[in-house]
């Protein structure tokens, strides 16, 4: 299919020849189960017995995939993307944070890039996963309505602190802010907190949005009740397929219950179109994020927008894909002037190791996403060789 999306010239354009020969290298490890399986295998093993694997992670994935370090080391990355208009949304990795010091550690990181966000154009949002401000098992058990401890209730407490904390610095700041979603053992405990967050801070323009994830086939449903009671509020949505459909398979197995997640594929691309459907006609009420790499997705939305006139740039509308991935994609939506943004992973390269290999991972099972990355990669370096030539 050719699209706007085919243009490898303008995809690329912020990577230089040895960027694109790592990038096919990399996808072509990737395109292999087997070879990620191993991959991922060496690096916990490396990593447990302190082998020197750092060097390595760093200078391949880590460098294709994340920002870098610091925040710091970000800049370079961020300032050519923005000269292409794509911005980025800076996620530190909170991987591991187990106990109170490091959910007061992490929240004080999120606190402390607000601040360095606060005012800058190329960085539109802000971004927190909830389970690295408290304990796991809490959201779980608040999810499944199970009673807390004594000490558990004073430990919600302070996640609950926590989360409003963070959403206040956004407010306070004028800085939207993204909630990720997770597995669904603790989603309603965070949707429960984030739709608190959007009625406090959501009165006059979407500050809070919280992920919706249509691999869900309860998520319709989910939408239209929170339309139908919050007319008070502008209510934000970060709409994504799921990232976690493996584990979710695996657990309903395990327990025998019903499976959350739509049945194939087809199904959960249904429901993502009916999400979208749903979000154009409450466009009054809604301003959304598209988290996709899917063409066809963002085409319907290109398409709807133009439809109904919505300017390009839009505040209500912004498309966000992950930094390495469908520059394809980011990088001609910027040309044309769409609202877009690259999550930027960053931080050290041992805690963004798991990050790195999920990438792999999924990337494995989306066989058609990553012919697709490495043919345009092919593409592009073919188009570069003649132009040489
Ligand atoms: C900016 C951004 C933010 C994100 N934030 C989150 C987040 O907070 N939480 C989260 O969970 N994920 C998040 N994701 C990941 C996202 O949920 C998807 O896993 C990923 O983007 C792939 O989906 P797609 O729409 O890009 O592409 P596609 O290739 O069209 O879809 C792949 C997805 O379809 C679904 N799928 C695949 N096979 C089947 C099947 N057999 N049956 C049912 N469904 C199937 C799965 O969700 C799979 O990930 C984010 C992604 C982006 C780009």
């Amino acid at each position: 299919m050719d699209t706007i999306f085919s243009n490898t010239k303008d995809a690329f354009s912020i990577k230089t020849d040895f960027e694109l020969l790592r990038a096919h290298f990399l996808f072509k490890i990737i395109q292999n189960k087997f070879l990620v399986k191993i991959g991922a295998l060496i690096i916990n093993i490396a990593l447990k017995f302190h082998l020197p694997i750092i060097p390595i992670v760093k200078l391949t994935v880590f460098d294709h995939f994340c920002g870098g370090v610091s925040e710091k080391d970000c800049n370079s990355i961020i300032k050519k993307m923005y000269n292409k208009n794509v911005c980025s949304v800076l996620d530190f990795s909170t991987e591991g944070f187990k106990n109170e010091i490091e959910f007061d550690k992490c929240l004080n990181k999120k606190l402390s890039i607000i601040d360095f966000i606060k005012d800058r154009k190329d960085i539109p949002f802000a971004v927190f996963k909830p389970t690295c401000l408290g304990r796991e098992v809490l959201f779980k058990k608040i999810s499944s309505n199970q009673k807390l401890e004594l000490k558990e209730v004073e430990e919600w407490k302070r996640i609950k602190n926590r989360f409003n904390d963070v959403c206040s610095k956004a407010f306070q700041n004028n800085v939207k802010i993204l909630i990720d979603a997770e597995e669904v053992s603790v989603q309603k405990a965070i949707d429960d907190l984030a739709l608190k967050m959007m009625i406090r801070f959501n009165k006059k323009k979407a500050i809070v949005y919280n992920t919706i994830q249509m691999y869900r086939w309860d998520r319709i449903d989910y939408i239209n009740n929170i339309l139908s009671k919050n007319s008070d509020i502008i209510l934000g949505f970060k709409l994504v397929r799921g990232a976690y459909m493996e584990k979710e398979r695996e657990i309903s197995n395990t327990l025998k219950i019903k499976s959350p997640i739509c049945n194939d594929k087809a199904s959960t691309d249904l429901n993502f179109n009916l999400a979208i459907d749903l979000v154009f006609k409450n466009l009054d009420r809604i301003s959304f994020v598209c988290g996709s790499h899917n063409e066809f997705s963002i085409l319907k939305i290109l398409n709807m927008m133009s439809e109904k006139n919505i300017k390009k740039n839009d505040d209500k509308i912004w498309f966000g894909q992950l930094y390495g991935m469908s520059d394809n994609i980011s990088f001609n939506l910027g040309i044309k002037g769409y609202n877009i943004f690259k999550i930027l992973p960053y931080g050290p390269v041992r805690n963004l190791i798991p990050y790195l290999i999920r990438r792999a991972e999924e990337n494995t099972s989306v066989r058609g996403q990553t012919g697709r990355e490495l043919q345009l990669i092919l593409d592009e370096r073919k188009r570069r060789r003649l132009e040489k030539n």
